[in-house]
């Protein structure tokens, strides 16, 4: 079979496999010499002549070696040079490839070719001793390296040592000092090696791809392999083309063209050339870079630019055009020669690659489904919260979950109180809690993050957060809080109230003192991807959200509607968590319906407020699911508060704590069953909603139809209870109020008794809705809020690949949604489905979402956007 492949300007060779056979940098001139595109001649010898000299022990075979003689003929034809030739000697650059990027692998040998006697030669053909005998000093030295593994600094040794000896400093002066110099390193190599550098060029590339095949077996190559999945006989390619003198002098250099100007998407030639050989005093010692953008904008000269700006943009925008994707181009400039060597796709942030992707629809250069599938949806949270500019070493004294994304900077306070404080004074601070409680909501509210020790990323703390697109990490296990000293105790140091610290929501790093954040702008280029998106998707995507700051929050994101209104969370707010209170630790019927009155009103506006935001938009309204346990008083003096709020005695207030003290909160007494309980919930709530309805309505002009949810069902009776009480109230409302409100009565479905029985409940749910948060608690048995303690070690052991409550498991908990999905649409094949856990804004979640055939998918505020593009991926 073939094993070298030659390439010119406007011809290569190249197998069928070629991407495999001809490594990365060999492939990259292929298909560049095939596009006509400037690159110096040469040729590959393909991962199947590695894998022959590997099956030869390493040395190369006979055949060849013969190709190899041949592949010298043709390149000494092409270019008119010859291998250790009387005149023009043909030197070459040998470079080592694998398919893609892999440490360890050889180095670039320069200038083979050069010996005893071309090295003369050369000097004469250039006018330039030093520099010839500067490229033979280079070459041998490695040489040594490669193939003797030599380490180059003995070289150097050598050199300064000849240096004091004849006495120049730096480089040899004359032609006799450069000659006393390699006689010099020429006796080095025959003592340390025991052989001498091959004079003959064919012997010194024969070696050369020898050492570098050899490379593949490198322990960090190796180790790569391992680590990315590589095969062991996936195999490497060495390239052998003629030398580019880019050190040449002041026409020549090394440069980085890219397609696109990075700030505005816009095609554009950019990027940065280092100019070579020009006075060291002047530019420094590696040359200073110069911008391409500017250079050319300014009319380069030769002076200022060896090379011609147009022919270089025109090459970079063929690439451009034949990738179908902004690239970045190595180029080199040899005495004024321009010269590609390499190509990829630009490497871009975020939100560069969102003005990229847009940019390019409009140039026409790819349609709008290819530049959403270009887009990672998880990767626009970057867009949409503030980044830690990572730079040096970060003094990180702590990591607990990643469970709100974006950083936050502040001084540590300990207490809701003290963080409405320094929130008063416009003081930055960082709320640190062991877990939130529904009060600390306030706290919260003002804090730029919130770092709890213990919870997972359902906690109350990291849902509150996501809804407020406050930054947040949970469950820093290893940090203490000593509420007596009011210390952090964190990796041995001890951080006081007051304090700066950092928190990285989307890694879960804790980091002491202030970091530089970034704030990145949504440009309107992120508004056309999102139009893109809407184009794309099927599937509706609402927001969870009770607040009219997160309604208005998500409805700017795009968010069509509300697919889960938790009630239980407006009342965190203000005074409201005592009416709250008072209405749960209410021992009879009288004392509920008393603290239900007083939350009658309240609710009334909310919900007028939330329609009104919605503006014909779907709104679903979830009845009360509080987990009792969120709510209650803990502590002496939060029940000493609580005592005095609600005018009973601490003691009474004590029973009724101990009344409902549930061992299983999760499992316990919330839900429908609370409102089967105490249907006096469900019938204040539903008046309420009714009300709102019928005042936004006639406000508005447009009938409002609220879509009432009942939460944690399962068993259809509990639904057929629930529902029989709202229609009651439905028609109280219509009798005193004349007018009849239309609305949807519907269930979560967060139970696997619910799942399997979703037929007979869908035949009185106008629709359902997921809670993934629940059903993956109660399909596992695994705890929400305990989960964090051991998930994460569930992760690192490879027993689960991602945490259930982030990302769906499909296997299981998705087997459980496809059944219910069926049984309901042969129930009720109208029936409106949806999801609302936390998974509804999960990209790979979303993707399996959209293969069940859900409606909607509803999430947090701050994630809309991330949902509208994994809505539009999965449905492209
Ligand atoms: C759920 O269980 O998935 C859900 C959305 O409800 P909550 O998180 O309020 O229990
Ligand atoms: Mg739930």
């Amino acid at each position: 079979a073939k094993r070298l492949f030659t390439f010119r300007r406007g011809v290569a060779e190249r197998p069928a496999d070629a991407a495999e056979a001809l490594g990365q940098k060999g492939y990259n001139l292929a298909v560049m010499a095939a596009l006509d595109l400037p690159v110096p001649p040469g040729f590959t010898l393909s991962t199947g002549a590695w894998r022959d000299a590997e099956a030869g022990g390493g040395a190369l075979p006979q055949p060849l070696r013969a190709d190899i003689r041949d592949g010298i003929e043709w390149l000494e034809a092409v270019t008119g040079r010859r291998f250790d030739g009387a005149e023009r000697p043909l030197l070459l650059a040998l470079r080592t490839g694998a398919r893609g990027a892999m440490p360890g692998l050889a180095n670039t040998v320069l200038d083979i070719g050069l010996n005893d006697r071309t090295v003369e030669i050369f000097a004469d053909e250039l006018g330039d001793t030093d520099f010839a005998f500067r490229s033979y000093k280079r070459f041998m030295e490695s040489f040594a390296a490669l193939v003797h593994d030599v380490d180059p600094g003995e070289f150097e040794e050598i050199a300064d040592e000849e240096g004091e000896r004849a006495g120049w400093r730096g480089e040899p002066a004359s032609p006799a000092e450069w000659r006393a110099l390699m006689a010099r390193y020429h006796a080095f190599y025959e003592d340390e090696i025991g052989a001498t550098l091959p004079q003959v060029p064919l012997e010194q590339l024969v070696q050369a791809i020898e050492a570098s095949f050899a490379s593949w077996r490198n322990p960090l190559a190796k180790a790569y392999r391992t680590a990315q999945g590589v095969p062991e006989n996936a195999g490497l390619a060495v390239t052998a083309h003629a030398m580019i003198f880019n050190e040449r002098n002041v026409y020549s250099g090394t440069g980085r063209a890219i397609s696109r100007d990075l700030a505005t998407g816009r095609a554009h030639l950019a990027g940065e050339f280092r100019a070579k050989g020009r006075d060291e005093a002047e530019i420094g010692e590696r040359g200073e870079a110069l911008d391409l953008s500017e250079v050319c904008a300014a009319g380069a000269n030769a002076e200022s630019f060896p090379a011609d700006c147009a022919e270089l943009a025109g090459h970079v925008a063929r690439l451009e055009a034949h990738l179908a994707d902004a690239v970045e181009v190595d180029f080199m400039v040899g005495d004024g020669e321009l010269f590609l060597l390499q190509f990829r796709p630009l490497r871009r942030t975020p939100a560069q690659a969102v003005r990229i992707a847009v940019e390019q629809v409009r140039d026409g250069l790819i349609e709008e489904e290819e530049a959403l599938l270009r887009i990672d949806p998880a990767s626009l949270d970057q867009l949409l919260h503030p980044t830690i500019e990572r730079g040096g070493e970060l003094p990180i004294i702590g990591r607990g979950m990643p469970a709100s994304p974006g950083a936050a900077t502040g001084a540590i306070v300990f207490s809701t109180e003290a963080a409405r404080l320094a929130g008063a004074e416009g003081r930055a601070v960082i709320l640190v809690r062991n877990e939130t409680l529904p009060e600390d909501v306030h706290g919260m509210h003002v804090a730029e993050g919130v770092l709890t020790i213990r919870g997972g990323t359902t906690s109350h703390a990291a849902v509150v957060a996501r809804g407020l697109g406050k930054p947040c990490v949970t469950g820093a296990g290893l940090l203490r809080i000593d509420a007596e000293a009011g210390t952090l105790l964190a990796s041995g140091r001890t951080l006081r109230e007051g304090d700066e610290i950092t928190i990285d929501g989307s890694s879960g790093e804790v980091i002491e003192g202030a970091v530089t954040l970034i704030r990145p702008t949504l440009t309107g280029d992120f508004a056309t991807l999102m139009e893109f998106a809407d184009r794309a998707r099927r599937m509706g995507v609402r927001t969870n959200a009770e607040t009219p700051f997160d309604a208005r929050a998500a409805r700017s994101f795009g968010a069509e509607g509300i697919g889960l209104c938790r009630t239980e969370h407006m009342f965190f707010e203000g005074g409201r968590i005592q009416a709250m209170r008072e209405m749960i630790l209410a021992s009879d019927e009288a004392g509920r319906r008393r603290a239900l009155e007083a939350l009658l009103p309240i609710q009334r506006s909310d919900f007028i407020e939330l329609f009104e935001i919605m503006a014909g938009q779907p709104v679903t309204i979830r009845l009360l699911d509080p987990p009792l346990h969120e709510f209650l008083p803990k502590g002496d003096n939060e029940i000493a508060e609580a005592a005095e709020q609600l005018g009973l005695d601490e003691s009474v207030i004590r029973q009724r704590i101990d009344a409902l003290h549930e061992f299983n909160p999760m499992l316990g007494h919330r839900g429908c069953r609370l409102a089967i309980s105490y249907p006096e919930i469900v019938e204040v709530q539903a008046r309420a909603i009714f009300e709102a309805a019928i005042e936004a309505g006639s406000r508005a002009g447009e009938d409002v139809v609220p879509e009432i949810m009942v939460p944690l069902v399962g068993i259809r009776k509990e639904l057929d209870f629930v529902k029989a009480r709202i229609d009651a109230v439905a028609e109280r409302v219509a009798k005193e109020k004349g007018r009849r409100v239309a609305y949807l009565v519907g269930t979560m479905i967060e139970l696997p008794r619910a799942a399997v029985r979703a037929d007979s409940i869908a035949e009185v749910a106008e629709f359902f809705s997921f809670g993934t948060n629940d059903l993956t608690q109660t399909v596992f048995g695994i705890s929400r809020d305990d989960a964090a303690n051991f998930l994460s070690t569930y992760v690192r052991e490879g027993v689960i690949a991602r945490d259930p409550f982030q990302s769906l498991d499909i296997d299981g908990v998705g087997e459980l949604i496809l059944l219910a999905v069926e049984k309901a649409r042969r129930a009720r094949p109208d029936i409106s489905l949806g999801v609302c856990g936390e998974q509804g804004g999960d990209p790979a979640s979303i993707a399996f979402f959209e293969k069940c055939g859900l409606d909607y998918v509803s999430c947090s505020p701050f994630r809309v956007p991330i949902a509208r593009l994994a809505a539009a991926q999965s449905a492209i």
